[in-house]
């Protein structure tokens, strides 16, 4: 089973994403087991703090090293082998082959800030930092069910068709899914592509490999 621990100040952020469709299947076939971690339960203040004003002045608060810190120590002696994982957008950014990796890890451990940020001094406590893009979210929970999620539906026996993983976009580096079509053959004027319907499998093949091609041309190298 694929363990994976979320440190956050948020536990009730991942309720409603955990408890549908694939992620809730996975769980429930014991695939995956998520657990979160209240970072604030760390603090050991009588306010229970966990963030405090930067050195050096400046607006906002930082997620204070020493709970912060002490959560991760529980996640690891919850599990040992775990691969911490710290969200922040000065992270490297997070793609389909990261995702790849990490599932070949026994579990990850997904720590979540919020603020403007973490104390740097975190990051020696950490195995990897990992962001989701070049933008900025209010919190790591985002970014940690995005992590999630992607591995969840990597781990073997998730999806009922285990050719969709293969098939999907990223699978080969840089290269996007090519367009899909269901019925009707025609909606309101625009028709199937004609190939589709041919029934000739092999220039059916060809011509979602050109879309493919030309979709990640377009779209990634412009
Ligand atoms: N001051 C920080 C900066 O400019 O990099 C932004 C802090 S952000 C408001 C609060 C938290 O959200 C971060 O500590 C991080 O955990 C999370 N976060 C925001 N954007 C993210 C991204 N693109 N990828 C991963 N985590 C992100």
């Amino acid at each position: 089973m694929f363990h994976a621990q979320i440190l956050t100040l948020f536990p009730e952020f991942f309720d409603s994403p955990l408890s549908c469709s694939i992620p809730k299947r996975a769980i429930a076939a014991g695939i995956v087991a998520v657990e979160t971690i209240q970072i604030r339960d760390f603090a050991t203040d009588k306010h229970h703090q966990v963030d405090d004003a930067p050195y050096g002045g400046g607006p906002g608060m930082l997620m204070k090293p020493e709970p912060v810190v002490a959560s991760i120590r529980a996640a690891r002696d919850k599990q040992p082998d775990t691969h911490v994982v710290m969200l922040t957008p000065s992270g490297s950014r997070f793609t389909q082959a990261k995702a790849l990796e990490l599932i070949e890890k026994p579990g990850v451990t997904l720590l979540c800030g919020r603020y403007e940020g973490f104390d740097e001094r975190i990051c020696d406590y950490v195995d990897e930092q990992i962001s989701l893009g070049d933008y900025v979210l209010s919190g790591g929970e985002p970014a940690a069910i995005c992590v999630l999620d992607a591995l969840i539906r990597l781990l073997p026996g998730v999806l009922g068709s285990p050719e969709s993983a293969v098939l999907d976009s990223f699978s080969e580096a840089g290269i996007l899914d090519w367009p899909h079509y269901t019925r009707p053959e025609i909606f309101e004027g625009k028709r199937v592509p004609e190939v589709l319907l041919s029934g000739n499998h092999a220039a059916i093949e060809s011509w979602r490999r050109v879309q493919a091609e030309e979709r990640s041309k377009n779209r990634r190298q412009g």
